[in-house]
């Protein structure tokens, strides 16, 4: 992977975020003494403290048995470590990082959480019923710095990157209120608010935490990562070889409507954005999906469809539709059931596996797009 690519990113984004007048962070407390996630620990990293603290490495598959097994609330509850162990566990880390403001249950089952952080932001995380199973949408940001002009998360601007273990505990606490029916997550898709490769590192230790065999245990084939796009992270990622569902936020067949689309084009023009698909379906042998929005009127045509499968017809790929969900601050409108309709067709005629999105969790506003830590949004202005 070019080094210039992975240098000029911070500068490019940036340089996006002045041109949208924003301040790419925004504190809500002066200094808040925060705890470390016990959750934010690989299970490498947990042996490693264990033994700088005195304690027996094999402690560590005991410690992950409780959090991840028995999901246990409290570092007491820990019953066969020493009292000694757990009071240094509780000194030194947080169990509770996540506190449920609200869970709003929509009439298809789908549950919204909203979630209060430490320090006061609250952040959302969606659990979405399958006939497959039952999958949690998980946010990796408090907001987001992309500026999709369709989407709701990045309204704003991008307050902070969550730590890994914020990410986990997500789906720890939606498993919790699952325990309550004996029902497991058994899918996790990276698609809630944030931008994932905005903040990569936690993401990637979010996921060898959930799919490690003593963590949640959720199969590689079971998580779905998706992105606006940001080029160098997708070389990063191709080189992980790891058998995770990736997906990319296309929205547009070519450059000029995807730049007024998505601010994000003019960082990684459209070239150079498929350039990194093609290297990625090379280098892991996997298909990737891509997300395309259908915005009435702006990307939606028959002819757009055309150009689209002009445009990924060499690349191992799965179209995944989404009809616009309505966000009061953008002005997009749906297209019509006939239409979306004619796009798939399209596709298909042109031998391009193509889909129509279900849509969940519209009437508690927890649909594609939607999200937005609503009742703290005015506080954190
Ligand atoms: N930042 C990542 C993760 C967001 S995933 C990404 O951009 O891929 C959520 C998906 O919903 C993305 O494809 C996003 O572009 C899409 N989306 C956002 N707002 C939407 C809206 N109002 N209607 C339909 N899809 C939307």
């Amino acid at each position: 992977m070019d080094q210039n690519r992975l240098q000029t990113f911070n500068e490019r984004i940036n340089d996006l975020v002045d041109d949208a007048k924003e301040q790419p962070i925004r504190k809500k407390k002066e200094k808040v003494n925060l705890k470390p996630s016990i959750y934010s620990l690989e299970p490498h990293e947990l042996k490693q403290w264990l033994e700088e603290n005195g304690e027996k490495a094999f402690r560590a598959k005991q410690i992950y048995e409780w959090l991840y097994e028995k999901r246990v609330k409290t570092f007491e509850e820990m019953s066969n470590l020493s009292k000694a162990l757990r009071e240094k566990l509780t000194d030194a880390f947080a169990l509770t990082t996540l506190s449920t403001i609200i869970k709003q249950q929509s009439q298809d089952g789908t549950i919204k959480f909203l979630f209060e952080l430490q320090d006061g932001y609250a952040i959302e995380t969606v659990l979405m019923r399958h006939e497959y199973g039952n999958s949690v949408c998980v946010t990796t940001q408090v907001g987001c710095r992309i500026g999709c002009t369709f989407c709701a998360s990045t309204l704003g601007g991008l307050k902070r990157h969550l730590l890994a273990g914020e990410i986990v505990e997500q789906v720890v606490k939606v498993q919790q209120a699952l325990d309550e029916t004996n029902e497991r997550v058994s899918h996790i898709v990276i698609m809630g608010i944030g931008e994932p490769f905005d903040n990569y590192d936690a993401m990637m230790s979010f996921l060898k935490v959930i799919n490690h065999e003593q963590g949640l245990n959720i199969g590689a084939r079971h998580i779905t990562v998706s992105t606006s796009g940001i080029v160098p992270k997708i070389y990063k990622f191709a080189d992980e070889q790891l058998q995770i569902n990736f997906a990319l936020s296309l929205h547009a067949p070519n450059q000029e409507l995807r730049q007024k689309l998505m601010p994000i084009a003019r960082a990684y023009k459209l070239e150079e954005l498929m350039e990194s698909i093609r290297y990625y379906t090379n280098k892991t042998g996997r298909r990737v999906s891509f997300e395309y929005g259908l915005f009435g009127g702006e990307n939606d045509s028959v002819a757009h469809a055309e150009e689209l499968a002009v445009l990924i017809k060499d690349i191992k790929c799965h179209v995944n539709l989404i009809p616009v969900n309505y966000v009061p601050e953008r002005d997009y409108t749906r297209t019509p059931r006939n239409k979306i309709f004619d796009f798939e067709k399209t596709l298909k005629k042109h031998g391009i596996n193509a889909t129509i999105r279900r849509e969940q969790g519209s009437d508690i506003d927890a649909a594609c797009g939607q999200l937005r830590a609503k009742e703290r949004e005015q506080e954190t202005r």
